[in-house]
């Protein structure tokens, strides 16, 4: 049996916190982990900025519901899951994901949790436990699925490693060449080839 597992932002859906900084014309929220490396401190920093801002949950999916999948995913995955499991893997949160998961078909998906107040301002986020992406594909091989793992960037290299086989999808230049061992599509045709290919080989 064999599973096929995506990440979330860059392969289906844009990044979020990028896209809603241009759509909402927050700049503050473009801050990523490159500019401040400590997790938490970033995540409660961009709480509160939306909380400035009062941006509550309704607002913000409002917002990311706007933004859709990228052109072509709606398609690509349906036609996936004809032939794969397919469970998508992301560090974005339930909260977030949910109006663009309703575009997609509601594949399935694991992520984190945020929490809000009786009046939909976000107060606190939970993470629900570190390294997930890579931990399920170790799960997911106890459970004898051989697994193939799509991702674009830093945070997919070590799903990508621990699958049977890994797929770099539009990945940025440095991905590329510190991790050559990873195929590189740079479109969902190139991307189901190569998915096709790992299948066969698996
Ligand atoms: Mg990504």
């Amino acid at each position: 049996m064999q599973l096929v597992c995506l990440d979330l932002e860059g392969v289906l859906v844009p990044e979020i916190w990028i896209e809603f900084s241009q759509r909402t014309g927050i700049p503050e929220l473009r801050r990523t982990t490159r500019d401040e490396p400590d997790y938490d401190k970033l995540m409660k920093y961009r709480l509160g900025i939306l909380a400035q801002h009062k941006l509550g949950l309704p607002d913000i999916q409002k917002v990311i519901a706007a933004m859709g999948p990228l052109a072509g995913a709606k398609d690509f995955l349906d036609d996936l899951r004809q032939r794969f499991q397919v469970i998508i893997l992301s560090d974005t949160f339930y909260e977030f994901a949910m109006p663009l998961m309703q575009q997609l078909g509601m594949p399935a998906l694991f992520c984190h949790k945020l929490e809000a107040d009786a009046s939909g301002t976000l107060v606190n986020y939970h993470l629900r436990m570190p390294n997930q992406k890579r931990e399920a594909v170790k799960r997911f091989k106890e459970l004898n699925f051989k697994t193939i793992a799509v991702g674009d960037s830093y945070n997919d290299t070590a799903m990508l490693g621990e699958a049977h086989a890994g797929i770099l999808f539009h990945p940025p230049e440095n991905v590329i060449r510190e991790f050559p061992q990873f195929p590189v599509t740079m479109s969902y045709v190139e991307l189901d080839t190569e998915i096709r290919r790992a299948s066969t080989r698996i």
